[in-house]
């Protein structure tokens, strides 16, 4: 199973340093998306992978740094030459965004299936709400498990599994720490986690048309002093701070001294295109040499 962390970035305010978020997990024949920030379908392409391959998109929750390219991506690997179906999941109204998006652009898909002879974009795909936790799909090869996570003021919100034959990983979208990703995150090797460093917290409503913004981050979000517990009780392998709010300007130690404080195991701060390569127990933390070299 190799994970492409494709974009690391928390919030939709756009910095050079990171894309909003996104991760691709590969494992078979599956190319598995989750969340799908602007521009996923060029970081992809980025990180050496076909966009065409991809099977599956699964949304976290319909903030748009989580899913500005809903339409987008499918779209991306329908020109890029995929013809086969693309499962896409999230929570509702996942299945009517979906549908409102594609619909912005009839004119395009129908210039363009005319023009280029392409298939019909909307028969490949293949959307469906999630409101309950639970295998969302399973064959020999994969699972895909989906948990409530508590992210007011949205009623669903998702954290989602992915288990094969190598291993397993947990991407835990954006929530406070909660017992639904308590549960999912049990042994798995990687926890792909959200974080906010305190210090972004009075930073982030100076000079900003946010107010109340403080508040939010508090009341619907994982501050860095509660990761490492989580991954600690969870017994996971690896835990990656992922969505990262500030995008700049923390260290390294800032970032990873009070994660070990709590949790004995890897931790890895993500950048993105770094790569995660897990294989039977073991995980390998590649550096992406391709990423906007982040100064952390
Ligand atoms: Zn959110």
């Amino acid at each position: 199973m190799d994970i492409f962390l494709l974009g690391t970035g928390g919030g939709p305010r756009p910095t050079a340093a990171r894309f909003p978020t996104s991760q691709a997990v590969v494992t078979g024949e599956r190319c598995i998306v989750i969340d799908a920030g602007n521009g996923a379908a060029q970081q992809m392409a980025r990180a050496g992978l076909p966009v065409h391959g991809l099977t599956d998109l699964l949304i976290t929750h319909l903030h748009v740094d989580h899913a500005a390219d809903l339409g987008m991506l499918p779209l991306a690997a329908w020109v890029d030459g995929r013809t086969e179906p693309i499962t896409v999941a999230g929570p509702p109204p996942t299945t009517e965004s979906l549908h409102r998006l594609v619909s912005g652009y009839e004119q395009d898909l129908i210039h363009r299936m005319a023009s280029t002879g392409r298939p019909d974009v909307r028969e490949m795909l293949r959307p469906h709400d999630i409101s309950t936790p639970g295998v969302i799909f399973e064959d020999d090869d994969v699972r895909v498990s989906a948990a409530l996570v508590n992210h007011p003021p949205f009623e669903f919100a998702l954290a989602y599994r992915v288990d094969s034959a190598d291993g397993s990983v947990v991407v835990s979208g954006d929530t406070t720490p909660c017992e639904g990703l308590d549960e999912l995150a049990v042994g798995a090797d990687v926890l792909i986690h959200e974080v906010v460093h305190p210090a972004a917290l009075e930073e982030l409503s100076r000079g900003t048309n946010a107010p109340s913004i403080r508040q939010h981050m508090l009341d619907s979000h994982t501050m860095l002093e509660d990761v490492g517990g989580i991954a600690q009780h969870a017994g996971v392998h690896t835990l990656v701070l992922s969505h990262m709010i500030p995008h700049t300007g923390i260290s390294a130690d800032e970032w990873l001294d009070p994660v070990r404080a709590s949790f004995t195991g890897q931790s890895v701060i993500g950048h993105d295109l770094d790569r995660l390569r897990v294989h039977h127990g073991t995980v390998t933390h590649t550096r992406s040499s391709e990423d906007l070299h982040v100064s952390i």
